[in-house]
């Protein structure tokens, strides 16, 4: 029996990853889940699963959530309860399903309880990658990850018994893959968060949208498989058949295919090294569509180009690229922002900003502070 804490449970992640978990009750246990203000599904969720703790972090809904009786749980409320529940709480597998920068600190407190980390969460590893990994390292955690590309990439690893040479990491192109560049400053957040080919939360929406998505991932392929930024392709698959691909020394290439449904890298993240039957379809190849791969327009999805360079100089670099990134998808959101000032506001902070070598947990702290307000004043932002 393996246990398994789930946060961001009610998340897009997290409801899959209950699906999951719900279909081997003699295989998993949940130990503790985490929301962030969706306290019904919460509560059926408790009835249905039964963990020791959860943590609300919403303060008004953790009020909420106080009403509803339920028995012999321990509640955890806000932020730094996230931190305390996961410094608490030892179980076997941590699965990160929260969105944004908010999950480094969780991460980090559970390290020293955990033995594996089901990592669906990328801004964490951008913001503090080096910090994350050998952290992970030192105290033994194997990360499995959960985001679908580096699932596929982990597989192909995995299947090959060997380093990889290249990594392409292959993306739909977003929702506005054949809009032209003239109309981008009319997308409204209505647009840009409906995805053609996956079902996902906002943020991730808007930054498939932007093509941000792909650079964070870049990011995070760097940091959980070792590879220089400059071995990593990012081509535009509209298809997403395949989900990723991997080139070993010999010139081989492995690529890992499926339809388009996150319980598919959850599954195999919560099982490995094992591989058991689901209920997620495979592809039917006779009535496929051609595959296409092509290299993305850097100069109409400036988002992507400026996380290379982020990329390259690394230090803390992607640091203030993900949290001007999260300011500005924010503001955006709202409606206070055109879709096109994301980059160019993405842009004006890293200009501004002097990168940290060999940067501690602090400095990451302090940079990511920093680049938030700067990106604040730059948009104007008053208050949130
Ligand atoms: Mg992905």
């Amino acid at each position: 029996m393996q246990t398994v804490s789930v946060l961001g449970s009610t998340g897009s992640i997290g409801t899959s990853a209950l699906d999951v978990i719900s279909r081997f009750p003699d295989r998993f246990r949940v130990s503790a889940l985490s929301a962030n203000s969706n306290v019904d599904l919460l509560s059926r969720q408790v009835k249905r699963f039964r963990p020791k703790a959860v943590c609300v972090v919403d303060a008004a809904a953790a009020r909420r959530f106080r009403k509803i009786s339920l028995p012999k749980i321990k509640l955890y409320e806000g932020e730094e309860g996230l931190c305390g529940m996961a410094a608490d709480l030892k179980v076997d597998t941590l699965l990160v399903g929260i969105v944004g920068s908010s999950a480094l600190m969780p991460i980090l407190k559970a390290m020293a309880n955990i033995k594996r980390l089901a990592l669906a969460n990328k801004e964490a590893l951008v913001m503090a990658g080096d910090i994350i990994m050998k952290d992970a390292r030192r105290k033994a955690v194997k990360i499995l990850p959960v985001d679908s590309e580096h699932n596929a990439v982990f597989q192909c690893v995995e299947s090959g018994r060997s380093a990889p040479k290249k990594i392409y990491l292959t993306g739909s192109g977003g929702p506005f893959l054949a809009t032209p560049k003239k109309s981008f400053k009319y997308i409204s957040p209505e647009k840009a968060v409906k995805h053609p080919r996956w079902k996902m939360g906002k943020k991730i929406s808007v930054d498939s949208a932007t093509m941000m998505n792909k650079g964070l991932e870049v990011i995070e392929a760097h940091h959980l498989f070792g590879l220089d930024v400059g071995n990593i392709e990012v081509l535009i698959h509209p298809e997403t058949v395949v989900h990723s691909m991997v080139e070993f020394v010999d010139g081989s290439i492995l690529a890992h295919m499926g339809t388009c449904d996150m319980r598919t890298p959850i599954q195999y993240a919560l099982t490995y090294p094992s591989r058991v039957s689901s209920s997620v379809k495979g592809v039917t190849f006779s009535k496929s569509e051609a595959l296409h791969f092509y290299s993305p327009d850097f100069k109409k999805f400036p988002c992507l180009r400026i996380a290379y360079e982020a990329a390259r100089r690394g230090e803390t670099y992607p640091c203030v690229l993900n949290a001007a990134n999260e300011v500005a998808v924010g503001q955006f959101l709202k409606g206070r922002i055109k879709f096109t000032d994301i980059a160019k506001v993405i842009e004006k902070v890293l200009a501004r900003h002097r990168g940290i070598k060999g940067a501690g947990l602090r400095d990451v702290l302090g940079v990511d502070a920093w680049a938030r307000l700067k990106t604040k004043e730059l948009l104007g932002v008053v208050s949130d």
